[in-house]
């Protein structure tokens, strides 16, 4: 990878841009369903509890839905709602031919885990790759759903034309919707990957060597100009809200003069990530109606 001459700045990869890219495929698709079979399964979106930001996210989600032609609905459920009866919402939406896929909104009430209801999901419209299912393909570099951002994260290197195969990647963040799948889905690539978290001892060692960084640790400024090796590209999976604004892991002031490409927040992974779930959710459908 070539080094950021001096004085120049970042290219800054235009998540909107991509997304729209991408529901544009998506849109086409759905189009293509609809002439076939006369309708398209809906997407369900599972939300429990009133978290302010995830009715804000699966509002969000809900209209990029509808831009693609894909029905949407919300299914809200009381914060006191039990691991059984979200489960039993997630069976009756695996068992309705009308849902094509589920998304359940994090974070989940507090005492509740993913892992105590994401089996309850047909792995099959487990559009956002909670299911473990999903997990153990994806490990296995198998077809399956993956976690949306983490995938959102690879599209955008893919469609920059930033080379993955034998680049140096350094992924911060551990978490199994985000840092996780992303080493799994950069090593898929041939990347040579380093996963760094809360125990590693020298992350700015680490990035240092990067070639390429994804960064999903929920920190704002965890990622600086000063770790970062010139021409270097980073991918910013954050999403943190400080004095009533949006913004990501990396501290954009001081590695746009550093790095040769760059995601800002927002208007970064996030759009992309909800493209990509519409993507997930078209290919739901059509594994279900080769299944009918
Ligand atoms: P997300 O859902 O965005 O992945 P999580 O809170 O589930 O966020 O996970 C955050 C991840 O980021 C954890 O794996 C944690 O180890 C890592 N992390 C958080 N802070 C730091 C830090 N200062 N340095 C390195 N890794 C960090």
């Amino acid at each position: 990878m070539s080094d950021a001459p001096s004085g120049t700045r970042a290219r800054i990869l235009d998540g909107i841009a991509i997304a729209r890219q991408v529901e544009q495929e998506v849109a086409t698709e759905v189009r293509r369903i609809r002439e076939d079979v006369g309708r398209v399964p809906g997407l369900r979106i599972l939300l429990v509890g009133d978290d302010p930001p995830s009715h804000v996210y699966a509002g969000r989600i809900l209209r990029h839905a509808e831009r693609v032609g894909v029905p949407g609905s919300l299914l809200e459920l009381p914060g006191h709602t039990d691991v059984a009866d979200i489960r039993r919402q997630l069976e009756a939406a695996s068992h309705d031919p009308e849902v094509g896929g589920v998304i359940v909104q994090m974070p989940l009430p507090d005492g509740i885990s993913r892992h105590d209801i994401a089996s309850a999901l047909d792995p099959v419209k487990d559009i956002d790759g909670i299911h473990p299912w999903n997990a153990g393909l994806l490990a296995q570099a198998r077809e399956s759903h993956r976690p949306s951002c983490a995938e959102a994260a690879v599209e955008i290197l893919v469609r920059s034309d930033i080379p993955i195969t034998g680049a140096r990647a350094v992924v911060i963040g551990r978490s199994d919707v985000v840092g996780k799948p992303a080493a799994l889905l950069l090593l898929r690539h041939g990347a040579t990957v380093t996963v760094c978290h809360r125990s590693t001892r020298d992350l700015a060692a680490e990035v240092r060597g990067a070639d390429i960084v994804v960064v999903a640790a929920g920190s704002p400024g965890l990622v600086h100009g000063g770790m970062v090796r010139p021409g270097a590209v980073v991918i910013d999976c954050g999403i943190n809200v400080v004095d009533g604004s949006v913004v990501g892991d990396v501290d954009r002031a001081s590695v746009e003069p550093i790095a040769n490409a760059m995601t800002v927040v927002p208007g970064g992974v996030g759009p992309v990530t909800n493209a990509v779930l519409l993507r997930h959710h078209v290919a739901a459908v059509q594994a279900l109606l080769a299944r009918s």
